[in-house]
C-alpha cells in the first residue's frame, strides 16, 4: 500500500467540542461528552479519490485516510469488503424493487462486522503502546478480540454476560482469551469494565478505545457507497445494540458526499431493535429525543443492551435523515432469520432477524416505500446463535437406507414422481 499517513488531528467533544491529544481516551473532563476522532478534510479532499481506493487491495483499509490509526494497520489487514449483493426474491417477498444485502455474517476472521471496529482498536492500541487487550461483549464482540489478539500475539480478556448463546462462548474460548462471565446483563458488564479500565490500564476497545473503535463502523458504509457505484442509498436499515454502527453508517454517507466520492442525494437511515429490548425504537416511535433504559429480555442477545450508549446520538441521525425505527418480537426474528436464509441463502444471526423483520414493517407501512433502492446491513453469522433457531427450522426426516423408504418420503412431496 501506499505510503502512509494520518489526517487524524485530535479528539473532540461531541457536547461541548473540546480538543484532546490522541490518546485512550473516551470521555470529556468537563461535560462527560463522548470524544470523537476529527480528521483535516481539506487534506483528505485533495488526496482520496475514487481511483486511488479502487486501485487498492479489497479490505475495509482502502479507505484508510478515513480510519483513525498513525500508520499502517497491524492487526485485521484483511478485514472488511464482504459482499453486497442484490437481493431479488427476497425484494419481491418483501415487496420493493431495489433491495441489497450487505453481508457482514461473512467477515473475515469472525463472521461479524465487529472484525471491522476491532481491527482499528487493535491496530490503535499497539501504536499506543498496549500489551493487553480487553472488551465488555454482547458476544461477537468478545469473539472478535479474542481471535484479533491471538493473531497479534496480544494478550486479552474478555467480558461477557454469563448467559450467552453457547456458540458465541466457545468462539471467544478457542483462541486462549480469558473469558470472564458476568452473571448480569450486559449494562452491569460494560459498568465493570469502566472499572477495571480505569485501575489496570489495559486498552478496552469499547471503552478508553471507543472513539477509534466506533470509527471502524464507518467502512461499512464506505464499502456500501463503492460496491452500489459510488452512490448513497435512498434507504438502509440498520439494526442497534449502542446504536454506533448506525450513527456511523450516516458519518461514512456525509464524509463520502463532503469529498465528493459519491453525488449528494438524500438518504434515511432506519434503525431496527427487538421488542425485548427496545429502548432506541419505543422513543423513535414515541417522537423522543432521549430514551428510557430497559431490562432486555430477548432471543437478540447481541442486541440486548438496555442502556444505549450512543442511544441518544442515534435517534437524532433518525430524526434528521427523516428515518424510521421498529422492533420485532422474537417470532418475528426468527420468520427474518427464515426469510433472508429461504429467498437468498444467506444465514444470520438473530441480529439480522431484527434487520429482515423491522425492514419487512417499514416496507408495509409505506416508510419505506417500493420505488427507492434499500440496503439492510446483515451484521452477523447464524451458525453462531444456533439455539435461537434450534426447534424452529423443522426436523430431518429419518429413514433406513433403503429406496422403498426414500420413495415413501418422496411420495408425501410429489406423489407424481413415484411411480406405485
Ligand atoms: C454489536 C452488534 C451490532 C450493533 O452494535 P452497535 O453497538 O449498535 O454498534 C449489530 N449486530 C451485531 C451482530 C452485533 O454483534
Amino acid at each position: 500500500m501506499d505510503k502512509a499517513r494520518s489526517y487524524m488531528k485530535a479528539l473532540k467533544c461531541r457536547e461541548c467540542g473540546h480538543e484532546y491529544p490522541l490518546e485512550a481516551t473516551h470521555v470529556c473532563e468537563f461535560d462527560f461528552g463522548p470524544l470523537e476522532v476529527v480528521y483535516d478534510y481539506d487534506q483528505i479532499q485533495g488526496r482520496l479519490t475514487r481511483d486511488l481506493i479502487e486501485s487498492r487491495p479489497q479490505s475495509m483499509w482502502r479507505y484508510r485516510e478515513l480510519l483513525p490509526i498513525a500508520g499502517e494497520p497491524t492487526v485485521g489487514a484483511q478485514v472488511g469488503y464482504t459482499p453486497l449483493i442484490r437481493a431479488e426474491r427476497l425484494a419481491r417477498r418483501l415487496g420493493v424493487k431495489e433491495l441489497w444485502i450487505k453481508n457482514d455474517a461473512v467477515n473475515y476472521p469472525t463472521l461479524s462486522f465487529k472484525d471491522r471496529v476491532v481491527s482499528v482498536a487493535l491496530s490503535r492500541a499497539r501504536e499506543l503502546g498496549f500489551k493487553t487487550v480487553a472488551c465488555a461483549s454482547t458476544g461477537n464482540l468478545a469473539n472478535s478480540v479474542a481471535a484479533n489478539a491471538a493473531a497479534a500475539g496480544m494478550a486479552s480478556y474478555v467480558f461477557i454476560p454469563y448467559d450467552l448463546e453457547q456458540g458465541k462462548v466457545l468462539n471467544s474460548l478457542v483462541y486462549g482469551a480469558r473469558v470472564i462471565g458476568i452473571r448480569g446483563h450486559y449494562d452491569e458488564v460494560n459498568r465493570l469494565c469502566a472499572e477495571i479500565a480505569g485501575k489496570y490500564g489495559w486498552a478496552f476497545v469499547n471503552v478508553n478505545m471507543r472513539p477509534y473503535y466506533a470509527e471502524g463502523s464507518k467502512s461499512m458504509g464506505f464499502e456500501i457507497q463503492e460496491q452500489l457505484g459510488w452512490r448513497v442509498p435512498a434507504h438502509t436499515v440498520v439494526c442497534m445494540a449502542s446504536g454506533s454502527l448506525l450513527t456511523k453508517i450516516h458519518k461514512s454517507y456525509q464524509e463520502f458526499s463532503k469529498l465528493g466520492l459519491v453525488p449528494s442525494t438524500p438518504w434515511k437511515i432506519h434503525g431496527a431493535q427487538a421488542t425485548g429490548c427496545n429502548p432506541i425504537s419505543a422513543a423513535q416511535k414515541a417522537g423522543l429525543d432521549f430514551f428510557k433504559p430497559v431490562k432486555p429480555n430477548t432471543i437478540a442477545k447481541s442486541l440486548a443492551i438496555g442502556t444505549p450508549a450512543d442511544g441518544f446520538y442515534a435517534l437524532k441521525v433518525m430524526k434528521e435523515t427523516g428515518g424510521a425505527s421498529d422492533d420485532v418480537t422474537d417470532d418475528e426474528i426468527r420468520e427474518g432469520i427464515r426469510m433472508l436464509a429461504e429467498c437468498e441463502g444467506i444465514f444470520a444471526e438473530t441480529a439480522g432477524g431484527v434487520t429482515v423483520g423491522v425492514a419487512k414493517k417499514l416496507i408495509a407501512s409505506g416508510k419505506i416505500p417500493a420505488d427507492e433502492a434499500v440496503v439492510l446491513c446483515i451484521t452477523g453469522n447464524g451458525l453462531k446463535t444456533l439455539d435461537a433457531v434450534v426447534g424452529h427450522a423443522g426436523e430431518p426426516r429419518e429413514i433406513r437406507p433403503s429406496l422403498r423408504e426414500f420413495e415413501g418420503v418422496l411420495a408425501q412431496d410429489h406423489p407424481d414422481l413415484v411411480a406405485s
